[in-house]
C-alpha cells in the first residue's frame, strides 16, 4: 500500500480500497497521468449536409491502470478545480499538433479543441497557445476553440478582449453546449464567433414532440440571423438528421456518422492530399 503522501494519498491502502472515492483518485492520479502516458486523444468527425467529413473534435480519454476508463465528464471538472486544466490543455494541443504534423500528407480538416472557461483568466493564455502552435510551424487557422457559456459568468469586457485576441491570431471560436448555460444571449452580438454547437439535449428532443422541434428551429434561425453557423451535437437518428437538414443546420456530429475514434483510425478517413 502507498504511504500517505504529499497529496494526502491514502486511497490505495487495502482497508480503504472498498470506499475509494472517484474524486480522490482523479485528484491524485491525474497529475501523473500525462507522464505515464495514460491519456489519449480521440477524434470525432464533424460532417456537412452531404455527410462529408469537414472537421473533427478532439476528445480526451484517460485509461487508468487500475480503474480503467475514466470519463472526461468526470475528470475535467476535477482538473479545473485543482489547477490541472492548463497542463491538460497544453497536452491536448501538443498531441493535436503532432497529429497534424504526422499527417501532413493528408487533407486535414479543422480540428476543434475544448477550452475550459477557467483558462480565460490567465492573461498569458492566448500567447501560450500561439507559442505551441507557431513553435511547430503550424497556423491557428487549423484550429477551432470550443468554449461553453460558463465563460460568461466572468467579466464580459475581459472575455471580449480575449476573443478578439484569439480571432486576430486566426483561431475560429465556437460556443459549445449552446443553450444550456443559463447565460444571457447578449454576448452573441458582442463577440467574434463562428459557430454555435446546439447541445445534444435539444437534438434528442427532436423526436419527442412539436416543442422540441420548435426550439431547435428557433435556435438555428437565430444563429443564422446572427451570421453564425450551427453544428448539431449528438445526432443519432435519421429523424433528427432529416429535421435538422430541413432547418438548414450547417454541420453535424454524432454517432449516426461516427463515434470519437483513436487518432490512427481517424487518420484513415482523411484523403491523401491531391486525391480530392
Ligand atoms: P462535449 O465537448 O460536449 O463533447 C461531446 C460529447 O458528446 C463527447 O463526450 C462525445 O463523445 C459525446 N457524443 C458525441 N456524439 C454523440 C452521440 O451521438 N450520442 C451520445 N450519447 N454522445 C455523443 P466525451 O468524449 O465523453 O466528453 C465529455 C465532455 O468532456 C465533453 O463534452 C467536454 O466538455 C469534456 N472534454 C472532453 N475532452 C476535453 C478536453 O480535451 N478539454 C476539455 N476542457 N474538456 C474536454
Ligand atoms: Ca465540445
Ligand atoms: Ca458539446
Ligand atoms: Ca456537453
Amino acid at each position: 500500500a502507498k504511504e500517505r503522501g504529499r497529496d494526502n494519498c491514502v486511497i490505495y491502502s487495502a482497508e480503504m480500497e472498498h470506499q475509494v472515492n472517484t474524486q480522490l483518485i482523479i485528484q491524485n492520479d491525474l497529475r501523473d497521468a500525462i507522464e505515464r502516458h495514460e491519456l489519449e486523444l480521440y477524434y470525432q468527425p464533424i460532417v456537412d449536409e452531404h455527410g462529408i467529413l469537414s472537421g473533427a473534435e478532439a476528445l480526451l480519454r484517460w485509461r487508468h491502470p487500475q480503474y480503467g476508463f475514466i470519463s472526461p465528464a468526470d475528470f475535467i471538472p476535477v482538473a479545473e478545480r485543482f489547477g490541472l486544466i492548463d497542463n491538460l490543455t497544453r497536452w491536448v494541443l501538443k498531441d493535436v499538433c503532432e497529429f497534424v504534423q504526422q499527417n501532413a500528407e493528408r487533407e486535414l480538416p479543422k480540428i476543434s479543441i475544448n477550452i475550459s472557461a477557467r483558462q480565460f483568466n490567465d492573461p498569458k493564455f492566448v500567447e501560450s497557445l500561439l507559442v505551441q502552435i507557431k513553435g511547430r510551424q503550424l497556423t491557428p487557422r487549423a484550429f477551432e476553440l470550443e468554449l461553453t457559456e460558463h465563460l460568461f459568468l466572468t467579466d464580459l469586457s475581459l472575455i471580449k478582449a480575449r476573443f478578439t485576441e484569439l480571432q486576430q491570431a486566426g483561431f475560429t471560436i465556437a460556443i459549445d453546449d449552446f443553450g444550456t448555460g443559463y447565460s444571457s444571449l447578449s454576448y452573441l452580438q458582442h463577440l467574434p464567433l463562428s459557430r454555435l454547437k446546439i447541445d445534444a439535449a435539444f437534438v434528442r428532443n427532436i423526436g419527442k414532440g412539436e416543442k422540441g422541434k420548435t426550439l431547435v428551429k428557433a435556435i438555428i434561425e437565430m444563429a443564422h440571423a446572427m451570421k453564425l453557423d450551427v453544428v448539431a451535437e449528438g445526432v443519432e437518428t435519421e429523424e433528427q438528421h432529416t429535421y435538422l437538414k430541413s432547418q438548414q443546420c450547417d454541420w453535424f456530429q454524432g454517432y449516426m456518422w461516427s463515434k470519437p475514434l483513436p487518432a490512427a483510425e481517424f487518420a484513415r478517413l482523411l484523403p491523401r492530399a491531391g486525391e480530392v
